[in-house]
């Protein structure tokens, strides 16, 4: 293991410093090479509130409460996501982000099941094409754990699918003859959960297509599931690229060492990994926790690529925030955290309108000779225009 490796892990290791208890407690029998392998980890997924229970203390109301939510939404947590969690804390951060909350069902009023509409910008089923130049194609509804903040929450019901080759020979012809889409988007459900093979003849396909410059694979294994970043998946996409990987951290302490050793692997076979974090109420939405997330996967080398709003999404209400907490995250990031570490905060409009960057107001007004700003002290600066 190289050095650079070596400080990256000890990096880890000190910030998440998550409680071990649950794995100890309940997980001890289990041998390492069984812990540590990702199929293991999918056989032995927690899907049912039963289950739970023997992991995390819950009332008996607790419990009826939650299996009239799985009714609707169901749950899925991997061994290694629920040993994340401090069972004493009913409002842990990552138990927030993976443990089913009544409000699901209680606040459904709220939202709506597909904000961003992207049955309607389906040209083809399974692939949405919102953007020219951009393609987005829904691999499976299939993820090691279902985020409650799921902005897909609506596929979880139709029962576990994966796209078949006959469902995807239409997206692929549909790319083929789009010739301004130069970037493909693999997202699901999480594309990693097909079979390593199965994936490569999806890569491939696509990389023969002369006008795709670029794939990138949407995907929380590394975070939920990090065992799944075998070195026999990085030596296949390495083949691809350019591969661009985008993850889904939310809190530093799902930064672990095993979190961090899969982000690593994934570098080293040439693919960046980025970071899209959603802004969850309870969750991330202070600046002491969103600064010790960015700082904490800068530290891994992973780049803080989005901030999302949380969308509109029915069965989320309860983790979402007003659009002002945001901005006033980003106002304490900036000056504090290495520009490197900025994630862009974004909305993704509903009806498929798109993504807008917020940010603070800097520009107070300008005019052909002046410009005047305010800095992230708050301190106004005035700056001379050079006329045009
Ligand atoms: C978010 C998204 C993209 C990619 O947007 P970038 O800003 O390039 O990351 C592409 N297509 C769809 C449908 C999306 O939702």
């Amino acid at each position: 293991m190289g050095c650079e490796t070596m400080n990256i892990l000890h990096a880890a290791a000190q910030q998440g410093d998550t409680p071990d208890g649950l794995r100890k407690e309940f997980f001890s029998h289990v041998p390492d090479r069984l812990w540590n392998d990702w199929r293991w980890q999918m056989r032995n997924r927690v899907r049912t509130v039963e289950q739970l229970s023997q992991y995390l203390p819950l009332s008996h109301e607790q419990q009826e409460q939650l299996s009239f939510v799985t009714a609707k939404y169901p749950l899925s947590i991997t061994p290694y996501y629920l040993c994340l969690m401090n069972p004493e804390d009913p409002d842990d951060p990552i138990r927030r982000q993976a443990v089913p909350a009544i409000e699901e069902t209680a606040l459904c009023g709220f939202g709506n099941e597909d904000p961003l509409a992207e049955a309607e910008l389906s040209p083809v089923p399974g692939l949405v094409h919102r953007y020219p130049d951009r393609a987005l194609i829904i691999t499976s509804n299939i993820c090691p754990v279902h985020c409650r903040h799921c902005n897909r929450k609506r596929q979880w019901r139709q029962g576990p699918w994966i796209q078949t080759d006959r469902a995807l020979a239409p997206m692929l012809d549909y790319i083929k003859n789009t010739p301004h889409i130069r970037d493909v988007i693999l997202s699901g459900g999480d594309p990693l959960t097909f079979a390593t093979g199965r994936l490569e003849r999806i890569i491939s396909a696509l990389r023969n297509i002369a006008h795709v410059e670029i794939i990138r694979i949407g995907t929380r294994y590394p975070v939920t599931l990090p065992q799944r970043i075998t070195v026999e998946l990085c030596a296949m996409l390495t083949k691809y690229g350019p591969i661009w990987v985008n993850t889904h951290f939310n809190h530093p302490r799902e930064l672990t060492p095993e979190a961090a050793a899969a982000c690593q692997r994934l570098l080293r076979a040439g693919m960046p990994v980025n970071n899209q974090c959603v802004l969850l109420r309870g969750v991330n939405d202070t600046l002491e926790v969103q600064e010790a997330l960015c700082r904490g996967l800068l530290k891994i080398n992973v780049r803080p690529y989005y901030l999302f709003h949380t969308d509109d999404v029915q069965g989320t209400e309860h983790l979402r925030t007003p659009v002002e907490a945001g901005i006033a995250i980003m106002a304490g990031l900036r000056g504090t955290v290495s520009g490197l570490g900025l994630p862009t905060y974004v909305v993704d409009l509903p009806g498929g309108g798109g993504k807008v960057p917020l940010q603070p107001d800097y520009l107070i007004s300008g005019s052909d000779s002046e410009y005047i700003f305010r800095n992230h002290k708050g301190k106004i600066c005035r700056y001379r225009n050079p006329s045009g």
